[in-house]
């Protein structure tokens, strides 16, 4: 099973981060990168001031992007699948068909679904952050960047199952 470090920080305060790279592990020269601030709703998806920027070459970054977007991406494309499935499958059928339809349908999404999903968020990406309650929890798949993390910023680290 894949494990994530937890570090959580007050918001408030300056968040302060090692030298190196959050993805490759070595020293970023000062380069820095874009993490989205979850929860990722509407709001914070478009908003500025969810995003932080942390230690993260370019070559990095772009890499970090397009594996955070694989995730979200495919969560709305099967959302969108989903949708269109249902809307199709209901133009033809009688009341009491459609509803046995639906059920029989979601049943077999979920099915093949739930598993892939699971996959997806089985793996942690190099750093993830969310906002809860006035603290940043940063999680990160690095246990020592993790700990250097939470030593600077007079925090600690908690193990967290995936
Ligand atoms: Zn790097």
């Amino acid at each position: 099973m894949a494990e994530g470090f937890n570090v959580e920080i007050i918001s408030k305060s300056q968040i302060k981060y090692p030298e190196e790279c959050i993805v490759c592990g070595r020293n970023a020269n000062g380069q820095k990168g874009k993490v989205q601030v979850g929860p990722l709703d509407m709001n914070m998806a478009f908003s500025k001031k969810n995003i932080i920027e942390v230690p993260m070459h370019k070559r990095c970054s772009t890499k970090y992007k397009l594996t955070f977007w694989k995730r979200y991406g495919f969560i709305f494309i099967i959302g969108a699948v989903v949708l269109i499935a249902l809307i199709i499958h209901t133009d033809y059928d009688s009341i009491l068909d459609r509803l046995i339809n639906r059920i029989i349908l979601i049943i077999v999404l979920s099915v093949v679904l739930i598993p892939i999903l699971v996959w997806h968020f089985n793996r942690p990406l190099p750093i993830e952050c969310e906002y809860e309650k006035g603290n940043y929890i940063f999680t990160f798949n690095n246990r020592s960047y993790a700990e250097r993390f939470a030593q600077i910023n007079g925090s600690k680290v908690e193990k967290r199952n995936y």
